[in-house]
């Protein structure tokens, strides 16, 4: 199954990964940000999500900080 990647802001796919690199992607990840089970997930099909962030958002959480998570208050 594929892996794809999902800004977890916007929910743009930013990229997908066209073979099953779960494994793969669980050790990548563990070391920068360790709770791997916050971020990957799996899907109704059985693809693996990976919750990212997409550059546009990246640009605005750094322009303004707490823009992000005004948004995430009003939802
Ligand atoms: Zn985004």
């Amino acid at each position: 199954m594929p892996v794809r990647y999902r800004c977890r802001h916007c929910e743009t796919e930013i990229g997908r990964l066209p073979f099953d690199a779960e494994e793969t992607i669980r050790k990548l990840h563990l070391f920068e940000i360790g709770e791997i089970d916050d971020y990957i997930e799996k899907d109704a099909r059985g693809e693996t999500i990976v919750h990212s962030i997409c550059e546009h958002c990246e640009d605005s959480l750094r322009q303004f900080p707490d823009y992000h998570a005004l948004k995430n208050w009003l939802q």
